[in-house]
């Protein structure tokens, strides 16, 4: 353990699975403390019972507005102060518009984009007042390509890329750095809903990284100095084809 982020807070959205999960468990073992938001309260309390008393459980609906807005100060009044906020949480649909209902496309930009700008201005008076704290994104390299067989998806990780760029130069001014990182197919519960034809030809051409090597970045750009900020990281499978 080298202890980088010994003394540090970070709260990770969507903790308690694939990425984010993988991120808190990197940060853990960098002595950082770290505070899982997720839905899935269950899987908190294993998390909490398996890693200790660093690591705390915050449990958040993002699609509830209620539970969203209180997410920021029930976490400050757990921890006292946040150094990393990292908006990772988010869901996925894939498959032609007209396939999709209303509700799921709500569903999805409500989690995928409302809810990390909701949690992202929220957390903007604490980092101000401290002069310092980073802010990191789970965008996507749908982020980055259209991608037409998702076109829901791939434009709310646009969304975030816009996002993530103007909060950077809004917020430089502070001493806040923002941040994205934007993965390839990463094997996490999230996969269950892509199309089955492009699941089984990515596993096919080893077209998948594991949500530690998407980890490994996040820790990379958060432990740089404070004078570099890493704005976008595009984490791929070598043999992924966009
Ligand atoms: P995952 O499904 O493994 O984890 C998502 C977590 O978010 C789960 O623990 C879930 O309970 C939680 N969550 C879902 N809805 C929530 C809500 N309303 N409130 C609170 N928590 C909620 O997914 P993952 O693959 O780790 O995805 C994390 C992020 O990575 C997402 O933003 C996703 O778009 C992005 N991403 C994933 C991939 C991939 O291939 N898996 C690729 C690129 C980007």
């Amino acid at each position: 353990m080298s202890g980088r982020f010994e003394g540090k807070v970070a709260a990770i959205t969507g903790g308690a699975s694939g990425i984010g999960l993988a991120t808190a468990e990197a940060l853990l073992a960098e002595g950082a403390t770290v505070v899982l938001v997720d839905r899935d309260k269950a899987a908190l309390d294993a998390l909490v019972a398996k890693h200790g008393e660093k690591c705390i459980a915050q449990v958040t609906d993002l699609l509830d507005p209620a539970s969203c807005d209180a997410m920021v100060p029930e976490i400050l009044a757990k921890t006292g102060q946040i150094d990393i906020l990292h908006c990772n949480a988010g869901t996925y649909i894939g498959g032609d518009l007209e396939e999709t209902d209303a509700a799921t496309i709500d569903r999805m930009l409500n989690l995928n984009v409302n809810a990390v700008m909701k949690n992202v201005h929220a957390v903007i008076p604490h980092m101000t007042e401290r002069k310092t704290g980073d802010i990191m994104v789970t965008c996507s390299v749908a982020g980055h390509s259209a991608i037409p067989w998702e076109p829901v998806y791939s434009g709310s990780k646009w969304a975030i890329t816009c996002f993530v760029q103007t909060m950077r130069r809004q917020l430089l001014k502070h001493g806040i750095r923002v941040g994205q990182v934007s993965p390839g197919p990463v094997i996490s519960a999230l996969l269950a809903d892509w199309p089955e034809e492009n699941l089984r030809k990515a596993k096919e051409n080893g077209a998948l990284i594991e949500p530690s090597e998407v980890a490994d970045a996040v820790v990379f750009a958060l432990s740089r100095s404070r004078n570099v900020t890493i704005r976008d990281m595009v984490v791929l499978p070598s043999s992924f084809d966009i």
